[in-house]
């Protein structure tokens, strides 16, 4: 019932455009409304306005191109455009645009061919990904704990890999976040994570890069947030929500609650409630570029950029200098771009992790086909296998601090600022890690606004070495 009445309150809202140039409605096609499967479609750029975005609710996809945009339309919207409009619109293949077969721009159909060798192993669906990180997690128990965040739609596990030396432990180390797979069908970051993870705990103890990043921070690593999508072949969970315009979107939603969102999402937004993430990735596929915050508001001014906007280009240009075909895509700025500046998300994962769960959060856009061949499997991770590795290196270097009152205890809300970056975050339990620009940092600790100290230090990778800042009560 409940869906029926929300598909009969937005035809009606839409019934207004059907004049065409009239008044626009605010109706979106927001993301707790369940509606049917949403229809995947090309239209001109032009036709892309801000005022078109908010009436129908076209969701944009990843790809780029200056003459079409390409999207998603739900069906209810396609059949209440004026005649007009809808001449301008192309159906598409929506799996084979997916899997490369058809460019949705010229609209030329491709026999896939593969310069690739056979695969050395195929995707795994939800059966061979629980049963791979299953092996992985048992033959190495020392280092990593397999445990669900919580259940899909369908009721698949949300998996996630924990890996650290003591990992059942709370080390306060800095906890670093890697999410895959939040749009089912863009599939490759999902088998990337099992390779990451294997790596990880292959080289354990062998190679000196792996051994200091295990015992020195806390890596989670989830291979799905949206394996039901997976299975059905499809970017939208099973109750149709994108899960990427799922989050509370800090410039039109004051309240950071899981209430009425997907239960994907919710998991997602629990997790964090119990961590602070000091950096933090979500894999897409469409595109290959590194996307930086905000993706909901321009980055036009320094301003208006994300206050740890230098450290975290810093870290994007080295992932893309890394990756070939990043570094070689130049309709964005060397494979770097602002979101806004691409195209605005509203209710993202990014901009959510960043300003209220004070991670520092990027969208990594893993290969131009969102599905390809698993023969290219072993492309994308020669490409991505350094950046993955380096990302998570570069998070630890910066400032780590414990934060204690004159007894010793742990203060248990403070904030931090640091003289090379715009922002102030927030930290529980007497311990920070920030991640930063490298060289000498003035570190400002505040509680509720208030300067309480300041030291001088220098960024450093962390080694289990923290500056201790004693804050009096006064
Ligand atoms: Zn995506």
């Amino acid at each position: 019932m409940r869906s029926r009445f929300l598909g009969f309150a937005f035809l009606g809202a839409l019934s207004i455009m059907a004049g065409g140039c009239g008044e626009t409605t605010s109706y979106r096609l927001n993301s707790t409304t369940e509606s049917e499967k949403p229809v995947y479609v090309r239209l001109p750029a032009a036709m892309v306005t801000k005022d078109f975005v908010k009436s129908t609710g076209f969701n944009r996809d990843h790809a780029k191109n200056n003459d079409f945009a390409i999207g998603w339309l739900s069906s209810g919207v396609m059949n209440h455009l004026n005649l007009k409009d809808k001449s301008q619109i192309t159906r598409l293949d929506e799996l084979a645009v997916t899997e490369g077969r058809l460019n949705p721009f010229t609209m030329e159909r491709t026999e896939l061919k593969f310069d690739e060798p056979t695969p050395a192993e195929d995707y795994h669906n939800y059966q061979a990904l629980t049963a791979e990180l299953r092996r992985l997690a048992d033959a190495h128990p020392e280092i990593a704990r397999l445990s669900s965040i919580g259940k899909s739609h369908q009721g698949r596990e949300l998996w996630m890999m924990t890996i650290s030396d003591q990992v059942d432990q709370a080390e306060g180390e800095p906890e670093l976040l890697y999410i895959a797979n939040m749009h089912g069908d863009e599939v490759v970051g999902r088998e990337l994570s099992i390779y990451h993870i294997r790596r990880l705990l292959n080289e354990y103890g062998k190679n000196d890069r792996v051994t200091n990043l295990v015992n020195n921070s806390k890596m989670f690593i989830i291979a799905s947030m949206n394996p039901d999508g997976f299975e059905l072949r499809q970017r939208y969970s099973a109750r149709n929500l994108d899960l990427n315009r799922n989050f509370p979107d800090f410039t039109s939603d004051d309240r950071d609650t899981s209430t009425g969102r997907g239960v994907e999402t919710k998991a997602i937004m629990d997790l964090h409630s119990g961590h602070h993430f000091t950096a933090s990735v979500n894999f897409h596929g469409g595109e290959v570029c590194f996307n930086l915050p905000w993706d909901t508001k321009p980055n036009r001014d320094v301003e208006e950029k994300f206050g740890d906007d230098t450290v975290l280009t810093s870290m994007g240009r080295a992932w893309a200098d890394s990756n070939p075909t990043m570094e070689a895509n130049n309709s964005f700025d060397r494979g770097l771009t602002y979101g806004y500046e691409w195209y605005e998300v509203d209710g993202g994962m990014q901009d959510w992790s960043i300003w209220y769960r004070r991670s520092m959060h990027a969208t990594v856009e893993l290969s131009y086909t969102k599905w390809p061949s698993a023969n290219y499997l072993a492309t994308a991770w020669r490409e991505n296998q350094e950046a993955m590795l380096a990302y998570h290196e570069r998070a630890l270097t910066g400032v780590h601090l414990q934060v204690v009152d004159e007894r010793g205890a742990p203060i248990p809300s403070f904030e931090v600022s640091v003289s090379s970056a715009n922002r102030t975050v927030r930290y529980d339990n007497g311990i920070a890690h920030r991640t930063t620009t490298s060289g000498p940092q003035t570190v400002t600790v505040s509680i509720d606004g208030r300067s309480v100290a300041q030291i001088n230090t220098t960024a450093r990778p962390f080694d289990g070495r923290f500056d201790r800042v004693v804050v009096s009560k006064k």
